[in-house]
Order: structure tokens, then sequence, then C-alpha cells
């Protein structure tokens, strides 16, 4: 299995979930085993070179890549959750989304002060909630030296709102 070939098992469903949104179903890649495996060793090499103490999975599809990345790379995981799913003392950071906002959270001890931090997620789209993660990592004392992707939507320019640090998606779209 190519990295070229496990791209052809992203299926992109139009209108979903509204009218004019192409979603990047991951469904068919993680349903094979080898793809999942050699997209997941291609975020490795990328992210090798920020050398994260520890990964942060977005909810819920970051966690399909970010505890593998953890696991492989023997580092910790760090969950990156919807609200009112943890059950310790969290830090919070609320986002604008198109209309609306929406909130993550995350435990307040996930990171320790000064830990090096790569957050990961399946899709960039325009950034928000990876800029949103970026705050609340920082908010909790961590130093956020890196985000994986395994899909960046380049047209939306997301890699723009993440600041000063290494951005790596395995595919782009622009
Ligand atoms: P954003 O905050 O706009 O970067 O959106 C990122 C989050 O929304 C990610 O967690 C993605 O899983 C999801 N997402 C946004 N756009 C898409 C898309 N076109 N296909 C699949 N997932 C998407």
């Amino acid at each position: 299995m190519s990295i070229h070939d496990a791209e052809k098992l992203i299926r992109d469903v139009p209108d979903f979930p509204k009218p004019g949104i192409v979603f990047k179903d991951i469904a068919p890649l993680l349903a094979d085993g080898k793809a999942w495996r050699v997209v997941t060793e291609a975020m490795i090499a990328e992210v090798s070179a920020c050398k994260p103490e520890k990964l942060a999975g977005i909810e819920s599809r970051g966690f399909l890549f970010a505890a593998p990345l953890a696991y492989e790379m023997g580092r910790g995981l760090v969950l990156i959750r919807k609200p009112g799913k943890l059950p310790w003392k969290v830090v919070r950071e609320e986002y604008a989304l198109e209309y609306g906002t929406d909130t993550i959270e995350m435990h307040v001890d996930a990171v320790a002060p000064g830990e090096r931090v790569v957050i990961v997620d399946d899709v960039l789209a325009t950034g928000g909630t990876a800029a949103a993660a970026k705050r609340l990592i920082e908010k909790a004392g961590g130093v956020v030296v890196g985000f994986a992707f395994m899909v960046e939507l380049g047209f939306l320019g997301g890699r723009a709102r993440l600041g000063d640090v290494p951005v790596a998606s395995i595919y782009r779209y622009d």
C-alpha cells in the first residue's frame, strides 16, 4: 500500500453535512488496515522532528490518528473533548463558528508546564478548531510545537491561523 493508493480511499461526499460542503469521509481508509498504517507512519515521519512529549487529539476523529501516533512514538496522549465529557477539572476554550460558537475542553493537568505538544486532527479546514486547541494547551502551560493533519483543505487557508509552528499534512487540496 502506497501513500498514493491510500489517498484513493478518502471518499468525497458532496453536500454533507450541509449544501456546498464536500465532506472528506475517512471511514473507507480506516477500514483498510494497511492504508491506516501507511498514513500513520507518514504522520510520524512528519512530526518526529518536532520532538513532542505528548500528542493531543481533537475529538473525535483526531483521536484516530493521535492515539496510534502516541503509541508508536512512545509518547503520552492528551484528549481534547467536547464540553461536559471530562470528569476532572478542565480548561475551556470557546471559538467562533460561521453561526454561533463552539467549545472544547481538556483536563487542566493533561499537560505539564513547558511540555512539548503536537496537536493532531483528521482534517484542517478553516483552522478555527485547531487554533482553539492551541490556545487551550497554552492555557494549561503547554508549548505547541507542531500540528499534524491527514487532510488539509488548503483553499480554506486554515494554516494561516495556526501561528508560527510547523504544520504537517499528508494530503493537501488547493
Ligand atoms: P475547522 O475548525 O474549520 O478547521 O474544522 C475542523 C474540524 O471539522 C475537523 O475536526 C474536521 O474533522 C471537521 N471538518 C471540517 N471540514 C471538513 C470536511 N470538509 N470534511 C471532513 N471533516 C471536516
